[in-house]
């Protein structure tokens, strides 16, 4: 099962991979976007494919990001973690389903172009916040629901507050992702998952900055590296 998982988890990767490089995803099938060149069945199997045809189209030759695969990789990898969830319910594994599909959005969304659509941001943050409701609604218990729902409202308006503050020190969207995660998973595992996202990201990009091939002005995409921290703090938690 935890196989089946990480397959569809690729798949959804593949997909997501697709639909946020083309605006026009849904209209006809996929092609190479240097040679127009339609893919075949074939040419889609997440990561057999990728490495069948060595990361190149099979008539042009032309490289296909290595982005593609990765995005297959961390998405398959993201639902088989996920798989554990469901011994706690169904709900509490929708859940973390949701905060992979959205925080794996923002992952690529910020590599591909340094920013993350507000669209995406609202509907992972309602989606997710809507979840938790529902799940403590389950248990018949409304004012544990109403304090839920007040308390969070307050965490996310200090971090409007804190955000129009850090403007220029803090890509914008990334307190709108710490907030997704902070539903998900509550406040201690939401900073073990960015204490573990600063550890990856010093380890990714130390090397980088020190033989200076990365600019030190420009900004670092986090989203990435929270999903990374997020899969593993999943690892090691049970959320419920
Ligand atoms: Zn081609």
């Amino acid at each position: 099962m935890i196989a089946l998982f990480f397959v569809i988890g690729c798949i959804f990767g593949s997909f997501m991979n697709v639909v946020l490089s083309r605006k026009d995803w849904y209209k006809g099938r996929s092609r190479c976007d240097t040679c127009g060149y339609i893919l075949k069945w074939y040419d889609l199997i997440p990561i057999i494919s990728f490495c069948a045809l060595r990361g190149k189209c099979r008539k042009c030759h032309s490289k296909i990001g290595v982005l593609h695969l990765a995005s297959e990789i961390y998405m398959g990898c993201g639902f088989a973690v996920v798989y554990g969830y469901f011994q706690y319910g169904v709900m509490a594994a929708m859940i973390q389903i949701a905060a992979i599909i959205f925080l794996g959005i923002y992952a690529i969304s910020d590599i591909k172009e340094y920013a993350v659509s507000t669209l995406y941001l609202y509907s992972g943050l309602i989606t997710v916040a809507l979840l938790r409701i529902a799940k403590i609604l389950m248990t018949g218990d409304i004012q544990k629901a109403v304090l839920f729902i007040i308390a969070y409202a307050l965490v996310y308006a200090g971090f409007v507050l804190i955000a129009k503050k850090v403007q220029n020190h803090i890509g914008e969207g990334d307190f709108d992702i710490f907030m997704l995660i902070l539903l998900a998973v509550g406040f201690f595992n939401a900073l073990l998952c960015t204490t573990i996202a600063s550890v990856v990201g010093t380890i990714l990009y130390l090397p980088l900055v020190i033989s200076k091939k990365h600019e030190r002005t420009k900004q670092i995409p986090l989203a990435p590296l929270l999903y990374i921290g997020y899969v593993i703090t999943l690892v090691g938690g049970s959320f419920i």
